[in-house]
């Protein structure tokens, strides 16, 4: 069978350094607040370029904490409104929700699926502070279109890199374009910890500072507490893991690169729309390559009693899920019509050609 992911495969094959790493944080004690995070949040500033990196728990957190830190430095206030992609992960909605700001959905770009930035113009009011792009599926959503509106009307730009660490525009990576971002290391993502993991990278320092802060019990001296804050970190395991990890990261991308544009050569089936690929090649770190077609079903099964392992991301938009019954009565036409026809095929840095070429061979006898 060819798995979707393999993770234990993508993770053994830094098997000894993992271990020794491992090993050393075990021996050692201390397993929050330590050396192996701050070391992880320097390497994470290093590659991003940003001037400040914080490690927090899990992807979530890291987008709950940046709003949160506005609402805290009072540049936004409970009922702004946030723009966000209707077509998403719940995750990006949840961290605005959670915070008692209003998100004013955006329907996506057929063609490429993240945030249409030539729409977004007309979904501003007076009490509109910011813009959360997603770059989905590991594809940049940035333009200059993008930087112009944002500063015309003075909103934060906000980007959920959930997906996308290593993705660049214009020699920016993703994580460094926006005001602040978000990153998950959950074990699946691009760059996965063995278990939950996630970081905020920003500009700047005061809204850093409050972040860290947050994330540890508003506490930034033992037993001082300045905010209510949650109890978000990184813990040294998972730093240290994940600053191993880092590495290779670059290294991973260009092997999902490769594997995306044989896809993208290989599949000839008619019926099947495959993802365009970016103006430029950095803009796209693949984390998931997602085809389009009319009876998604039916080619899941028949890929399925093939052998072959795909998901779909995702079967359900966040407005139509039960835990915004609320917004269930809105509709989003494009963001609709890519939930029903999406499909993700395997892809991963250690994806055997063989495999490969067996998932383009029996696409195209579909
Ligand atoms: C994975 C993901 C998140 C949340 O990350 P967790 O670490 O699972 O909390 C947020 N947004 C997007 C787009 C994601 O893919």
């Amino acid at each position: 069978m060819i798995k979707f992911l393999d993770l234990q495969k993508i993770n053994l094959a830094y098997q000894q350094e993992i271990e020794e790493k491992l090993l050393q944080v075990f021996r050692s004690g201390w397993y929050l607040l330590g050396n192996e995070v701050k070391n992880f949040e320097a390497s994470l500033a290093t590659y991003i370029g940003s001037p400040n990196a914080i490690g927090v728990a899990n992807g979530l957190d890291a987008l709950r904490l940046i709003f949160r830190a506005y609402l805290e430095l009072g540049q936004m206030k409970v009922g702004d409104e946030v723009i966000v992609p209707a077509n998403t992960y719940i995750a990006s909605l949840l961290a605005i929700t959670d915070n008692r700001l209003k998100p004013v959905f955006a329907e996506p770009e057929i063609g490429n699926y993240n945030l249409d930035i030539a729409k977004l113009e007309a979904l501003i009011t007076p009490k509109t502070k910011a813009i959360m792009v997603v770059h989905l599926y590991g594809q940049i959503c940035w333009s200059e279109e993008l930087e112009a509106v944002a500063k015309k009307y003075n909103l934060k730009i906000i980007e959920d890199n959930a997906q996308a660490i290593g993705a660049e525009w214009n020699r920016i990576k993703s994580g460094n374009l926006g005001d602040a971002a978000g990153f998950s290391f959950y074990p699946g993502k691009n760059l996965g910890a063995l278990g939950d993991g996630g970081a905020v990278t920003c500009k700047d320092p005061i809204l850093a500072k409050i972040i860290r802060s947050l994330a540890n019990y508003g506490s930034q001296e033992k037993y001082v507490h300045e905010f209510q804050g949650l109890n978000s970190r990184l813990d040294e395991i998972q730093a240290a893991v994940l600053d191993v990890k880092l590495k290779y990261i670059d290294t991973d991308t260009g092997k999902r690169r490769e594997i995306a544009e044989k896809y993208i050569a290989g599949i000839t089936n008619p019926k099947i729309i495959l993802p365009n690929l970016p103006a430029a090649s950095k803009e796209h770190v693949w984390h998931l390559f997602v085809i389009r077609i009319d009876k998604r079903d039916e080619l899941q099964q028949y890929l399925t009693e093939n052998g072959i392992q795909t998901l779909i991301h995702y079967p359900i938009p966040p407005h139509k899920q039960k835990a915004y019954k609320y917004y269930n009565h809105l509709t989003f036409p494009i963001t609709e019509k890519i939930h029903n026809e999406v499909l993700s095929l395997p892809i991963s840095p250690f994806m055997e050609e063989e495999e490969v070429q067996k998932v383009i061979e029996l696409i195209n006898n579909y």
